[in-house]
């Protein structure tokens, strides 16, 4: 649920008809609620926990829940998200890597990637990351890393599995402060030597990477893609993901100067491997 901080929130149940439920959802949305909770009701019917800020409830508002159905204030929930948000996350394996939350014991595994979910983005358990991950794995098995970018870098998930390869030196560039601070806290706890910094893409950078990995969005391959390629020498490897397949065409055009080498492909999502 997206709350503010430590903002003061009011609950409504509302019941409604259940077919009238996704008309109600968008009404609640419309008029500012910060997060709904559908539950069946009885006879036909469901309830709509829903949640506003205690600023955004005014009579107003409150008769238009009147519209949708029999409304009655109710207290929050005392629901610990931390706490619910960790039962739902456990250790589990991608490609040879076994990724592990930092609250659950990290096993003797010489490809453990322990990951904080936090605000930076990399657990490994979206498609792009894991496509990422057995990418640079295949990779690996057939040559040395070398020297490494993980450009976008999140967490830095990316970077810590190039070092569990081989990768040396890795660095781990991001436009957001809070995902270099991540990378700082991943690299420490993964005993990883991965460098943190900070910038608006590849252009900060100086010399040339032998491995570079770019998990960001098709717009954001295709404005990067010309730093990006300066950053490739002969034999240099770009593995690149976080855009749908339907997509590749145009992040095969920005990488024109650079040759298609593999492809990789989970529920709609592409990772590309270009080479020079
Ligand atoms: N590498 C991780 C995270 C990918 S999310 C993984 O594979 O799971 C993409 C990241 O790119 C975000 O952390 C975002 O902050 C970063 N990013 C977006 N634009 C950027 C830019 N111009 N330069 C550097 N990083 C950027």
């Amino acid at each position: 649920m997206n709350t503010g901080a430590d903002e003061p929130l009011l609950a409504f149940r509302i019941t409604v008809p259940a077919g009238a439920e996704d008309d109600a959802c968008a009404v609640l949305w419309d008029r500012g609620t910060r997060g709904v909770q559908v539950d069946p009701g009885a006879g036909g019917t469901v309830v709509l926990l829903a949640y506003f800020s205690e600023a955004a409830v005014t009579p107003d508002l409150t008769s238009d829940l009147g519209l949708l159905g029999t409304v009655e204030p109710t207290a929050i929930p005392d629901v610990d998200w931390v706490a619910r948000f960790r039962e739902s996350f456990h250790a589990f394996d991608v490609g040879g890597f076994r990724v592990v939350p930092v609250w659950e014991p990290a096993p003797r595994h010489a490809r453990t990637l322990v990951v904080d979910p936090g605000r930076a983005f990399g657990t490994g358990t979206h498609e792009s990351t894991a496509l990422c991950l057995e990418t640079l794995e295949e990779i690996a098995r057939e040559q040395a890393l070398g020297r490494t970018l993980d450009l976008g870098a999140g967490t830095g998930i990316l970077a810590i599995a190039a070092v569990r390869l081989g990768a040396a030196p890795v660095v781990a560039l991001d436009i957001d402060p809070e995902s270099t601070q991540a990378v700082v806290e991943h690299a420490r706890r993964n005993d990883a030597p991965v460098h943190a910094v900070r910038g608006d893409g590849a252009r900060a950078l100086r010399g040339l990477f032998d491995t570079l990995l770019a998990n960001l969005t098709c717009p954001l391959l295709c404005e990067q893609a010309a730093t990006i390629r300066e950053r490739m020498g002969t034999g240099s490897r770009l593995v690149t993901s976080g855009f749908l397949d339907e997509d590749l065409p145009e992040v095969e055009a920005a990488f024109a100067s650079a040759a298609l080498a593999r492809t990789r492909r989970r529920n709609g999502w592409t990772c590309a491997v270009f080479t020079t």
